[in-house]
């Protein structure tokens, strides 16, 4: 495909997507009926080796791909948890896709830096490094997993779970965990962009005792699947504990750049 054709071919695809947007609310089939196995007797039983057209790729979307789909974005569809996309964040992607941009470290992807200090102060979450269930059955659990000679280290809190929306009390696990020395995590993969809104922000009460913290911009942002930026207080305890670090990795920019080799550390 040259740049022409691929201009051409970019508008066609483009018109698809208006299409089939647009038309979801009349897909009444959210879900599919198709069996296992549908697709085999519809493909070729070899890789061909000569291109199809554009039309004909076109033309299988509907014909070979859509009666397996599930449409997710359809406002029919009320399972699992919403996951949308929005115009612009498909224009990201193209440019994403586009910069081939692997983003392993400072240098190849400042611009998702910039991106998460962006979301974590519209939510509020304090963001420099000191950033710093219920508690009763909190230290029940922690009462019996020491009398078995274990050591609790890791807690993960949940704010909004998927499938009711519940809250753990954080503000009487946190202190819990502080105390203990516990890595309390707080998952807000589900409900975490409402936190946006401010007269949802006493539900974030209690965060400042979290060591990390994550949300899906994928689920009620209209963010296209799967942005899930996570925050994690320390940053260098996560960084250090997951880091392979050749030397032509290594950036100046980078917080695992200044020689600190400490591998995993537990408060
Ligand atoms: C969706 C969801 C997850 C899974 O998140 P992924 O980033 O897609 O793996 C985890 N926790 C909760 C509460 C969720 O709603």
């Amino acid at each position: 495909m040259d740049p022409k054709e691929f201009c051409i071919r970019g508008k066609q695809m483009v018109d698809y997507i208006i299409d089939y947007t647009e038309s979801l609310d009349k897909r009444r089939k959210v879900f599919p009926e198709v069996k296992p196995g549908y697709l085999r007797p519809l493909l070729p039983n070899y890789a061909p080796e000569e291109a199809e057209s554009f039309e004909d790729v076109i033309a299988d979307l509907e014909r070979v791909i859509m009666p397996g789909m599930t449409h997710w974005s359809s406002p029919h569809f009320h399972a699992y948890f919403p996951s949308m996309f929005s115009y612009p964040s498909l224009l990201a992607e193209m440019m994403i896709t586009a910069t081939s941009s692997v983003g392993f470290s400072w240098a190849h992807s400042s611009v998702e830096r910039a991106a998460i200090i962006g979301a974590v102060r519209v939510r509020k979450l304090p963001s420099d490094e000191k950033f710093s269930m219920r508690g009763v059955e909190l230290e029940k659990v922690i009462a019996q997993d020491k009398a078995n000679g274990l050591v609790p280290f890791y807690l993960c809190a949940t704010l909004g779970t998927t499938s009711s929306c519940a809250f753990d009390n954080i503000l009487e696990l946190g202190p819990i965990c502080q105390r203990e020395g516990i890595w309390m995590h707080i998952d807000a993969a589900y409900a975490g962009s409402a936190f946006i809104c401010p007269e949802f922000r006493p539900l974030l009460n209690g965060v400042e005792f979290a060591d990390s913290f994550d949300f899906n911009a994928y689920k009620w942002m209209r963010v296209s699947f799967d942005c899930s930026p996570m925050w994690v207080k320390c940053r260098k305890d996560i960084i250090n504990s997951l880091k392979m670090e050749p030397p032509y990795l290594k950036h100046i920019h980078d917080e695992s750049g200044k020689g600190n080799k400490v591998l995993i550390h537990l408060k």
